[in-house]
């Protein structure tokens, strides 16, 4: 048991999921100097989306040295880590930390819930069993439920058809037809790893997205000599990474300067990769640029000069025993269909049943919108605390986002057994001004997203539910100073029962960053 200032209470930490966030908020509390966790991983492996996603040219597109944990240095190989990488970069983390011992594979958590008499959360388990957590911490992760299309005849196609996240290593594509249906990120990276294996390849594009130059690359030696043993000089890449993604985020202003320049470097990257016109045409966004996610490759543009490989400008709307027909009705016999659709990204944490305080649910909380403070805590569910929860995504590197929302819940944790509290929650009010705050951003800083295209961030009512609007640096300064003075201790004695009184609530002011 671990007691701190005379408190006797044990503050149990349960952590749902091990992959970036989950490890990433395990480090933190340890760094605060607390190891009394859990960490419960549905998979066999830990490493989320890593884990997850194998398919051929999978790898992240951010800057090695940016996509990094901040107390985690590592000697990567490239510019961009790929897929084995980052695997065992998580694995290499948690073996850092001696984290293992604390990580149950192959657990399923099914229910969270709160016990308003005791002060902490019942965890259920999908093989029936249960345990208590005065603390819990949700890491299942963002993009993990695939989005799959409901088109009519997907049950009489004969051929194979499997979403990019649940790769089918057991199918051979030499040789084959093969149709990859979406043109995102995934889409970005399985174009050209599959086509040089394939007989024939069609894309099936609804709305082309932006793709900038990647200019990925392995490091030379000199490179690696400079980075992993000159001192600051990985910091310094890392420095200069975000620094550049900064200034290209100014371009969410849809008036900005910044807005053409991104455009004309996407449309640079078309007409300077592809060699048909009409291909080029077909290729170019007619809207704001990011409005969607913006790409990064340097190899998706010249896979469509290869003879073999087309680009279906058009949406499919069925399926036959032996192919594709699109909107205008031409059918296009393929043996394997690709699913690059993405992901379902408004549903948060719809895989777990959450309740709070009176039973409420989390979902109930979040009928007409997810919301949460700074995306982490949610008014009514105390010691209750979400990485990667609303409006987190974006800004450029996740393990960054993710490592704010981490530290937010390891300074809770700390504040609450240093002051003896049994719980922190959010007010109401704190919340509301926070979403007032991002909408007004979303009105400026990001107008981007919110302009005319398909993008995944909107909600049924149309507000932007997933992303942050604005670079890392920000998110880090509102998840450092403002939870302090937003989050309402209610502290109770060391072993008392029951609901002690509300502390002297610093309450929130209107955020003004
Ligand atoms: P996505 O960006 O949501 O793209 C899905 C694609 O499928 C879009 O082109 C979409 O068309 C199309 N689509 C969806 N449903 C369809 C349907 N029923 N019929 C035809 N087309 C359909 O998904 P994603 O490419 O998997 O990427 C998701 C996110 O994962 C990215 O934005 C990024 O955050 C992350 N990611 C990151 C990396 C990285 O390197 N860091 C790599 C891959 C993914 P519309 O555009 O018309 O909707």
């Amino acid at each position: 048991m671990e007691t701190t200032g005379g408190n006797s209470r044990r503050l149990r930490v349960g952590i749902v999921g091990a992959g970036l966030g989950g490890v990433g908020a395990a480090v933190h509390l340890i760094k605060r100097g607390h190891s009394d966790l859990e960490i419960f991983e549905k998979s066999e492996k830990p490493g989320g989306v890593w884990w997850d996603n194998k398919y051929p040219g999978c790898g992240v597109d951010i800057h090695s040295h940016a996509y990094s944990y901040s107390f985690m240095k590592y000697p990567w190989k490239r510019t961009h880590a790929t897929q084995p990488e980052l695997q065992q970069y998580v694995e290499d983390t948690i073996d850092a930390f001696d984290l293992r011992p604390k990580i149950h594979f192959n657990t399923v958590v099914e229910k969270i819930i709160w016990d308003d008499d005791r002060d902490l959360y019942r965890m259920e388990f999908a093989d029936g069993s249960a345990k208590e957590f005065e603390v819990v911490i949700s890491a299942v992760g963002f993009l993990i439920n695939p989005k799959y299309p409901t088109w009519p005849g997907m049950d009489v196609f004969k051929g194979e058809m499997f979403h990019t996240s649940r790769w089918r290593s057991d199918i051979d594509l030499r040789g084959k037809r093969v149709a990859v249906v979406g043109t995102g990120s995934t889409a970005a990276q399985v174009v050209p790893g599959v086509a040089d294996d394939v007989a024939e390849l069609k894309v099936f594009q609804r709305e082309p997205g932006y793709v900038a130059p990647k200019n990925a690359r392995a490091y030379t030696d000199f490179e690696k000599f400079l980075y992993n043993s000159v001192p600051g000089m990985a910091r310094l890449s890392r420095i200069r990474a975000f620094t550049r993604a900064t200034i290209r985020n100014r371009g969410f202003d849809i008036t900005s300067t910044r807005q053409r320049l991104n455009k004309e470097v996407c449309v640079g990257n078309i007409v300077n990769n592809v060699e048909d016109p009409e291909t080029q045409e077909k290729l170019t966004p007619q809207y704001a640029w990011g409005c969607k996610r913006q790409i990064e490759s340097s190899d998706y543009y010249p896979t469509f000069n290869k003879p073999h490989v087309k680009l279906v400008p058009r949406a499919v709307t069925e399926l036959t025993e032996d192919g594709i027909i699109d909107t205008d009705g031409t059918a296009h016999p393929v043996d394997v269909i690709i699913l690059a659709t993405g992901f379902e990204t408004t549903k948060y944490l719809s895989s777990i049943e959450v309740y709070g305080e009176n039973g409420l649910s989390l979902q109930e909380a979040w009928k007409r919108r997810a919301a949460a403070f700074v995306g982490v805590t949610v008014p009514r569910f105390p010691n209750f605390f979400i990485l990667y929860g609303p409006n987190t995504h974006g800004g450029y590197s996740v393990i960054a986002q993710l490592e704010c929302a981490a530290r937010v819940a390891a300074r809770a944790v700390r504040k609450m057994k240093r002051k003896g509290w049994r719980r922190v929650n959010t007010p109401q009010k704190a919340l509301d001004d926070y979403m007032a705050w991002l909408d007004r951003k979303f009105a400026t800083a990001g107008s981007a997203m919110l302009a005319d295209c398909n993008n995944y961030y909107r909600n049924e009512a149309g507000d932007n539910v997933t992303n942050w609007p604005l670079p890392n640096i920000h998110y880090s300064y509102m998840t450092t100073v403002r939870p302090y003075f937003d989050l309402v201790g209610t502290p109770g004695r060391a072993g008392s029962a029951g609901t002690a009184p509300v502390a002297e609530a610093e309450l929130s002011k209107e955020p003004t960053s």
